[in-house]
């Protein structure tokens, strides 16, 4: 296999994007979510705990400005040369006012590179919470920052969105991504595997929609019971099963080669720290991701395919935003 990976790493393609090792600081900045704050739902998605799958860092007292403070600090202690990611995390960061969304990214304005070293701008949100002021105000920031859209898919089944409570809809993910594409910022798709009732195949299905949305890049990660979340209500009933650990990487081996060879995989495993995880136990953060890499090389490499090798053959259409 030599030295070249048969999947589009993160990494690398940051060294080649910036120039130098680029870190992520995860960012609470008090956002709420249609899903939880009544409007579309009370209890959210059925994996989700109280921090809105974020830091819960603002709940902690400490504000945005802080956070970023002690982020890029801790990036500069370990290398000084490095660039950082201000990575808004937590619930969906466009489901606020506008004037919020100005004074959010305007927290990050005085350390964007190459006054700072913030190199990019990564924001979580739901595919319906992407008005046209958002979108506007993103566009607007993404001439002097990268400006990074992160979407939640999660599954290409609506029937799987309604029974985890997504309470959106596949055709909602895609509109919402060609209208970020629109506006010239890379999106970064997420799915879930191992979503009860999606099954193998919904895995496969899940990348192709990814792919021919011609999103720049994709998180996937394994399905995980964390504390404090109505799943873990679900799994102690045992109504709810996770992978095992050789489930998911055939899976998501399954998952990459359907994916655009062109994808930025941004992620391949959900980790969390054992306080929060009640399973599965090898998604714990100080051993799962590495362990994740390292049998999915060597499944690819088994089969002798890689990342693109069964896509679709895509109609012509648009490049995805590079990523920028
Ligand atoms: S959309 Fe995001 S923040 Fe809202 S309930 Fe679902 S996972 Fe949590």
């Amino acid at each position: 296999m030599g030295l070249e990976l048969p999947y589009r790493a993160l990494r690398p393609w940051l060294w080649a994007r910036f120039g130098r090792a680029v870190h992520r600081v995860a960012l609470d900045a008090g956002s709420s979510c249609p899903n939880r704050d009544g409007t579309l739902g009370r209890g959210g998605c059925f994996y989700c705990d109280v921090e809105g799958s974020g830091t819960g860092a603002l709940r902690a007292g400490l504000d945005l400005s802080a956070q970023l403070a002690q982020g890029l600090a801790r990036i500069a202690r370990r290398d000084p040369l490095g660039g950082a990611i201000a990575y808004f995390q937590s619930y969906s960061n466009t489901y606020v006012e506008p004037q919020r969304l100005r004074e959010v990214l305007g927290v990050v304005d005085p350390h964007i590179a190459p006054r700072g070293n913030v190199v990019a701008i990564a924001l979580a949100t739901r595919p319906d919470t992407l008005g046209e002021e958002a979108l506007s105000i993103l566009r607007e920031h993404n001439t002097r920052v990268p400006v990074w859209l992160e979407l939640g898919l999660e599954t290409a089944s609506d029937r799987v969105l309604a029974e985890i409570n997504r309470l959106h809809t596949v055709a909602d993910f895609e509109a919402a991504a060609a209208r970020a594409h629109e506006s010239g910022l890379a999106v970064i798709g997420h799915a879930i595997l191992g979503l009860p009732g999606d099954g193998r195949e919904g895995a496969r299905r899940t990348a192709g929609v990814l792919a021919r949305a011609r999103v720049a890049g994709v998180k996937v990660h394994q399905l995980m019971v964390l504390r404090k979340t109505v799943l873990e209500h679900r799994w102690r009933e045992g109504a709810v099963d996770t992978l095992e650990l050789d489930e998911y990487v055939a899976w998501l081996a399954d998952f990459v080669e359907r994916l655009d060879p062109e994808q930025v995989l941004h992620r391949l495993t959900g980790d969390a720290t054992a306080e929060q995880l009640l399973a599965p136990q090898w998604s714990l953060a100080k051993v799962g991701p590495n362990v994740v890499r390292g049998r999915l090389l060597r499944e690819l490499e088994r089969r002798g395919t890689r990342q693109g090798s069964l896509r679709e053959a895509l109609a012509p259409g648009p490049a995805a935003a590079s990523g920028r």
